[in-house]
């Protein structure tokens, strides 16, 4: 996997090497335990919200984590309470941290597969799971957190992939804010397109939808969008017009140019579930408005997926879930791992509570004296 993650001014991200670093720190030694209680893949939000949920109630936490998190184009987080402007790479590093803190174990990484084992094996001790990185070593693990994000895949319009999460934009609590009353297009790709337009109307009165390939506007939504002073222009987009690497117009197949400062677009969402695949575990599509916008994998409100101790958090299952919910969701999945590891762990106290070898009797016991006073004493002991 690639580890070019870049902000908003297109700078390469340190988050690998801060990884690193804490991966390498003094609480964690360079070679990686066998087994641990949980294992974490994905370091985003939910990743390590579950990691420090799990390492607070003293788990053993490893958390594997390649550093491609989602919004890392994105110059800063916003609608976090307390850490509203925070550069991404910054929140994540003070989660690290945290995680580090309370003995979790960090590592740069990928995970190519995970697969299940026979519970409480001689060979596996009670790991449920084999879980294996990219550079060969194998981990074993009680329980897996997957928190593997999702892969926005964006309309193929030369220009949008260069300006994604600085100019190009697809969530206006993520960026509505700093576009305020800027020339905004939206690119339609689907019949959610007027639902875009008239979103982002909030955020400016100078609005244009391309319909590119939505499909044609009915009469109602024609006159919806007339209301609210929304432009529609007809006909396909041939690519966005760039000057010094930022944002500067629209251009139609037609040659026309439409100034622009900002474009919204609407990606596909798309679980990153690979190796959720190979325990058994596909992903649902999510359709809004009959249009198919995303696919998840599903889960309880608990993180539980459909795998015994395989649990989820993050947007690999809740498509649009923001930072700060994500982060709450790990947390959540987080506790529900250790009662389910408590579980565990009193079922097997009580099997070899019940299976101890009997207690002998005491050499002085109640019955004993009984016994010794009747052969010595007979009919002259007293209390007959
Ligand atoms: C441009 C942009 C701007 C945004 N701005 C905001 C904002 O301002 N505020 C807000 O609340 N939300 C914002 N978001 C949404 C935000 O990015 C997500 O809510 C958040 O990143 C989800 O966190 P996560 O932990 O689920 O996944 P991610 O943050 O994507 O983290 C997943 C991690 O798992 C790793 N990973 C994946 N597969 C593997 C593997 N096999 N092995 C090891 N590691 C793996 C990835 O490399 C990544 O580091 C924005 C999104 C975008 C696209």
């Amino acid at each position: 996997m690639a580890t070019t993650a870049r902000n908003g001014s297109g700078e390469a991200l340190d988050t690998l090497d801060t990884l690193d670093a804490l991966a390498t720190g003094p609480s964690s030694s360079g070679d990686l335990d066998a087994t641990y209680d949980v294992v974490v893949v994905g370091g985003g939000a939910a990743g390590l919200n579950g990691a420090v949920a799990l390492g607070r109630a003293r788990r053993s936490v490893l958390v594997v984590d390649a550093g491609e998190p989602r919004n890392a184009p994105a110059a800063h987080v916003h609608n976090f309470l307390t850490r509203d402007g925070t550069p991404p790479a910054d929140l994540l590093a003070a989660g690290r941290a945290e995680v580090a803190r309370y003995g979790g174990r960090l590592l740069r990484g990928t995970v190519t597969a995970a697969r299940q084992v026979t519970n409480g094996s001689a060979r596996t001790g009670d790991a449920r799971f084999v879980v294996d990185l990219a550079d060969g070593r194998v981990v074993r693990a009680r329980r897996l957190l997957v928190a593997t994000g999702l892969v926005d895949e964006l309309p193929p319009v030369p220009g949008v992939a260069e300006l994604w999460g600085r100019d190009v934009l697809h969530c206006p609590y993520c960026h509505g804010w700093e576009v305020r009353d800027q020339a905004i297009g939206i690119l339609g790709t689907g019949p959610m397109a007027v639902h875009g337009a008239l979103l982002w109307r909030n955020w400016s009165p100078d609005i244009v939808l391309f319909l590119h390939t939505a499909p044609a506007l009915s009469a109602e939504q024609a006159e919806e969008l007339a209301a609210r002073g929304v432009r529609v222009i007809t006909g396909e987009v041939a690519a966005l017009e760039l000057e010094n690497d930022r944002l500067a117009g629209v251009r139609l197949t037609s040659g026309e140019i439409v100034p622009r400062e900002a474009v919204v677009v609407a990606p596909r969402f798309t679980a990153r579930s690979g190796i959720l695949a190979g325990l058994g575990l596909t992903t649902t599509d999510l359709e809004m408005g009959g249009h198919v916008f995303g696919s998840s994998i599903p889960a309880d409100s608990r993180g539980a997926t459909a795998v015994p101790g395989v649990w989820v958090a993050g947007n690999v299952t809740d498509l649009v879930g923001q930072v700060i919910s994500v982060a709450a969701a790990g947390l959540w999945a987080g506790a529900q791992i250790n009662a389910d590891l408590i579980a565990e762990d009193t079922a097997r106290a009580v099997e070899s509570y019940r299976a101890r070898e009997p207690v002998p009797e005491e050499p002085y016991s109640a019955g004993m004296e009984a016994e010794v006073t009747e052969r010595v004493l007979g009919g002259r002991r007293h209390g007959l």
